[in-house]
């Protein structure tokens, strides 16, 4: 079977000052709106308190549609870390000694409230990660899903009884929680990558620290401030944010947290793999791919388009499953370059607060580098085709990035 890979994704940078301008009041104003609302927290919170880095410093959470200044949060490292888990420790005692069912009415509680503030957060989302409006409030249902599902689901954690070798022994596996979470998540689901990793942890009965991106973290803090609304008691789920290595080794090093749960990049994964060794603490990484798309020439034309398009598109192609290569059939090749080219042309490009918007901004400049630098390498190796000849050479350039 023939190769071929083609670059897919890019915003033109070019486009992007010019669509976002009719917008930019509109945005300011939502922002402004959403600073007096109530969910809104631009601190740190450590054992129940809204509390800024013990030394002053901030940093910047930027709109990445237009670069804007949203808030300014505290800028953290060891010492406030070793704060929130000393809080998180302490409120284990108690949390962990409530029932389940107990856990549970307090987290369905967490659910509505977050279910009733769906638009303000999802707005929130669109305003710090860019994302469409209409995908941010996709966002706010499924990260509460995974409150109102692990909440219910920890009423029925079972244990076990083993046969016993011997007839006067009885064994029986008795599950608890595991104690003090870490839990260190990306910008690109906001909301989902924090319910997603704190709805079972505190559910079981465990308690938290959390470290959202620094690119991201008003709506952890929004979900955090809920979190307090429902009746969360304080110290069960601690947010920080600043110097992410610092906060990193923190985690790491303290003998009190039992269990990292990570969502990011392979290299710092694999980081903190190795200082998770140290204290011996259980951990959860889900890292980064290389995920191919095929496309086989007996494929449906319009289906395989529209798979691909959101395989590779969805959230400007900043998700962990996004498709990283698509491998065509030579004998569909043709045909599908040219239907895909034509989707890829009607996808609109813009701020996510713009009604029909698919493809918001992407993250920062450096993502924006690297899309463009992709494009380049692509366009370098546009003279390559499928074929007997270049086979060799195209499936070279498929491994590369
Ligand atoms: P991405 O490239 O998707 O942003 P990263 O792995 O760099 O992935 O970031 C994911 C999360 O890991 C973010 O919250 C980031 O701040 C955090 N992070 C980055 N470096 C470290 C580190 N050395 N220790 C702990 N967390 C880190």
């Amino acid at each position: 079977m023939g190769v071929a890979r083609f670059a897919l994704c890019k915003i033109s940078s070019s486009l992007l000052p010019r669509m976002h301008r009719p917008s930019a009041l509109r945005q300011m104003s939502v922002a402004a709106d959403l600073k007096n609302s109530t969910i809104f927290r631009s601190q740190g919170l450590i054992g129940g308190r809204w509390v800024a880095a013990h030394d002053g410093k901030t940093l910047q959470v930027n709109n990445p549609s237009t670069g804007e200044i949203i808030a300014d949060v505290p800028f953290m490292g060891r010492r406030e870390t070793n704060d929130a888990i000393s809080s998180a420790y302490e409120a284990l005692n108690s949390w962990s000694k409530l029932t389940a069912t107990e856990r549970s009415k307090c987290l369905r509680k967490w659910y509505d409230l977050i279910m009733s503030h769906k638009e303000e957060l999802g707005q929130l989302i669109t305003l710090e990660q860019g994302k469409p409006l209409k995908e941010a409030l996709g966002e706010v249902s499924y990260g509460a899903s995974f409150i109102e599902f692990f909440a219910e689901e920890a009423k029925r954690v079972y244990g076990d009884i083993i046969p016993a070798t011997l007839a006067d022994r009885r064994l029986f596996v008795l599950k608890q929680p595991v104690g003090v979470v870490g839990a260190i998540t990306p910008w690109n689901f906001p909301l989902a990558m924090i319910t997603r990793k704190v709805g079972p942890a505190l559910a079981c009965g465990c308690t938290a620290v959390v470290k959202p991106s620094e690119l991201t973290p008003l709506t952890a803090l929004a979900a955090a401030e809920l979190a307090l609304q429902a009746g969360i008691p304080p110290g069960v789920l601690n947010v920080v944010m600043g110097n992410a290595p610092d906060i990193g080794d923190a985690l790491l090093a303290s003998p009190q947290v039992r269990k990292i749960t990570f969502t990011g990049s392979t290299a710092v994964g694999k980081k903190l793999m190795a200082g998770a060794a140290g204290t011996v603490k259980r951990i959860s990484l889900e890292l980064g791919g290389n995920a191919p798309c095929i496309v086989f020439d007996d494929a449906d034309l319009d289906v395989a388009v529209k798979g691909v398009l959101a395989a590779k598109f969805r959230n400007s192609g900043q998700t962990c499953v996004c498709a990283n290569r698509v491998i065509v059939h030579e004998g569909i090749y043709e045909k599908f370059a040219e239907a895909f080219s034509k989707a890829v042309q009607n996808l609109q490009v813009g701020d996510g607060f713009t009604e029909g918007v698919v493809q918001g901004p992407l993250i920062n400049e450096a993502a924006v580098q690297k899309v463009e630098s992709f494009l380049q390498d692509a366009l370098s190796k546009s003279h390559v085709h499928f074929g007997h000849e270049s086979e060799r050479s195209t499936s070279r350039s498929t491994r590369a990035s």
